[in-house]
């Protein structure tokens, strides 16, 4: 077992707030993680995101492993000292990417497919340059064609080197569209390698298992069983959620029920608005997703309800001639330093010009946004004002 410990301090519903705690510090759950994918949140310094107030970062260890490599940085001291960031860390496994270069890119498709919707992954269907077997992951490396093997157990070596505070299992995450024949394959062999990575783990960073299986009942609540038997500090809900909204909420309520209540819970890489309501109503504490960060470098900007709603997804381009000489803040509603200090027409014209600072400044605001959301969600559940909150934001 590692460093952590959980505490669920309030319930409403089957929504809940906690207190998790782990090497370095604690966190005020549910919480959302901003993504800091190459050891940097793009475009944000580590400075901005203590001011904005993050509570924990996931980085990613595909990339950290491939560039600097996983022993640079345990020889300048780990991933903390590294990135100047001495709040909580998580690195994941690895296996995602290898699902995005692998299958998601033969599918052309994300964690969840959703016909029509396709401004968030803008994936193009290409040959997959990634082979899985029983052992492990073969894939090249993006930065130099290398290629490279990650099994379960260097990828906790690699986890280890990094020197976060939580990290997860190798699994394999399949598509939407994979079959369900496969997809219970993928599922035993993600289970096996759980096993393989408790067994070698070897640190006191905490270890998070975590639940595949797709969209099928009985696959979910297998696994979930499966790994949430197994000895973890957590769990994280990963892979496939399905075609729609509707099935990853399905996928939720077939998991939920079977992970244990005193131990954190993460949604791996969902985090738009009105999944977080969704799924914060169905007990999910983590969240992590590049969406505030990744809109920010589209010219997206979020705004709260009244402005935001569930039709304009709590966002508008503000690189829109709309905006030229629009002299409110990003959000007249928002009390972050940008909306404080800068116009929409300022931030406009730096996007406009590809002026490195617009990308900073929108993503902070963004990042903030969703910082404050989770703050007043925490406090609702608190006040037991879940239901109420959510129906003012998502109807
Ligand atoms: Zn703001």
């Amino acid at each position: 077992m590692g460093t952590l410990t959980f505490q669920v301090t309030a319930q409403d519903g089957n929504a809940r707030t906690g207190l998790l705690t782990v090497k370095h510090g604690s966190i005020l759950t549910p919480a959302f993680m901003p993504v800091a994918t190459r050891a940097t949140v793009k475009a944000l310094t580590s400075d901005d995101l203590h001011e904005v107030g993050a509570q924990l970062l996931i980085c990613n260890t595909y990339h950290l492993m491939l560039q600097p490599k996983s022993d640079t940085i345990a020889a300048l001291g780990g991933l903390h000292v590294f990135m100047n960031w001495n709040k909580p860390l998580v690195t994941d496994s690895g296996g995602f990417q290898a699902f995005s270069l692998g299958l998601g890119k033969e599918h052309a498709v994300g964690k969840l497919y959703f016909p029509g919707e396709t401004y968030f992954e803008s994936k193009r269907r290409g040959k997959s340059i990634v082979k899985i077997n029983d052992k492990g992951i073969a894939f090249r490396s993006v930065y130099d064609n290398s290629r490279q093997f990650l099994t379960p157990e260097q990828s906790i070596r690699i986890q280890e080197q990094l020197g976060a505070d939580m990290i997860l299992v190798l699994d394999e995450c399949t598509s939407p569209l994979s079959s369900k024949e496969y997809t219970a394959k993928s599922m035993e062999r993600t289970h096996t390698w759980a096993k393989q990575c408790l067994a070698i783990h070897e640190t006191d960073q905490a270890l998070v298992g975590i639940v595949q299986g797709g969209h099928w009942q009985d696959l979910r609540e297998k696994s979930a069983n499966y790994i949430g038997s197994l000895d973890f500090d957590g769990f994280a809900i990963g892979g496939s959620l399905g075609k729609s909204k509707g099935d990853m909420h399905q996928v939720l309520e077939w998991v939920m029920p079977h992970l244990p209540d005193h131990k954190p819970r993460h949604l791996l890489g969902i985090g738009v608005v009105e999944d977080i309501f969704e799924t914060v109503e169905r007990g999910v504490d983590l969240f992590d997703c590049v969406s505030p960060t990744r809109l920010a470098r589209s010219g997206y900007a979020y705004v709260r309800p009244p402005l935001g709603t569930k039709n304009n997804k709590f966002f508008y381009k503000l690189k829109s001639i709309t905006y030229r000489q629009d002299n409110r803040p990003l959000d007249p509603h928002c009390t972050c330093k940008v909306c404080q200090r800068y116009s929409r027409a300022y931030i406009y014209h730096l996007l406009k010009t590809e002026e490195l600072t617009g990308y900073s400044l929108i993503s902070f605001h963004n990042v903030h946004f969703m910082l404050q959301l989770m703050k007043e969600i925490r406090e609702a559940i608190a006040e037991g004002t879940f239901q109420t909150m959510k129906k003012e934001w998502i109807g």
